[in-house]
């Protein structure tokens, strides 16, 4: 469904992204689990268009996305914090997409309320931002990247602002939603718990490229090199 090829990112000299093969299913929760810099939110902004691969093929259902530009690609995404509309309420934060689109206002009315519901935040449809705590405006980022009935949702470290509680009660509830809606969802994490406990399947990334591909039990179990043993941690 989402078929990365070959895809290379250098900026000047310095290649970032090396050769990344991935083939996700439609329905697939994928985690990018790597350190700091190995290049996953270069590859999460290269399938959104804000990069451009510097090599490779890049297809969603089929389609060649290269010419496409970010806001022709049907995708929807959630960065780490602070990136709702600071000077709009809840409401008019998840609209934003369907207005932008020109989509009549009772198709958008009922979208919002379907979107808060499904976040269960219906109450606090008047709020504005700052009102609100990090896990409530995650949520509503969540609801405003779905609002637009995106075919790929991309998460870019949604939950590594908040705190620890949190960030397991919102992890189920992400996922939880993601398996309802069935959409395609790429999740960029360095936290290796956090990928083993909702993925499908984990990319293990070490300086742009991808060690390892397989599902949670997979990479945990056997791991294919020390890099991922000492990532995932099974090696001290
Ligand atoms: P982090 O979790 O810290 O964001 P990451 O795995 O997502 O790490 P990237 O943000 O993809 O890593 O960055 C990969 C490498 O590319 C880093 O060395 C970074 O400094 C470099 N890089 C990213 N964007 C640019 C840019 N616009 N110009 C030059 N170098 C960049």
């Amino acid at each position: 469904f989402l078929a990365l090829n070959n895809i290379q990112k250098s900026f000047g000299p310095v290649q970032v992204v090396q050769n990344f093969n991935m083939n996700i299913e439609k329905g697939e929760f994928i985690s990018f689990l790597g350190p700091s810099g190995c290049g996953k939110t270069t590859v999460l902004r290269m399938i959104a268009g804000f990069e451009t691969p510097t090599g490779g093929t890049l297809y969603i259902n089929g389609k060649d996305q290269r010419p496409l530009k970010p806001n022709q690609r049907n995708i929807g995404m959630v960065f780490q914090a602070y990136a709702l509309f600071p000077n709009m309420t809840v409401y008019d934060n998840v609209a934003f997409g369907m207005k932008v689109a020109g989509a009549p206002k009772a198709e958008t009315d009922s979208r919002v309320k379907e979107m808060l519901g499904l976040i269960k935040l219906d109450h606090l449809a008047d709020r504005y931002p700052y009102q609100m705590s990090g896990g409530q405006q995650q949520r509503v980022a969540l609801a405003r990247a779905l609002a637009v009935k995106p075919q790929v949702l991309l998460l870019d470290e949604p939950l590594s602002a908040l705190d620890a509680k949190i960030r397991v009660s919102l992890r189920e509830e992400i996922r939880a939603i993601q398996r309802q809606l069935g959409i395609t969802t790429v999740f960029v994490t360095h936290d290796q718990e956090e990928a083993l406990s909702i993925s499908d399947r984990i990319v293990v990334m070490n300086a742009g490229k991808a060690d390892q591909i397989g599902t949670p039990f997979e990479i945990y179990n056997t791991p294919a090199t020390r890099f991922v043993a000492s990532f995932v941690g099974t090696l001290n």
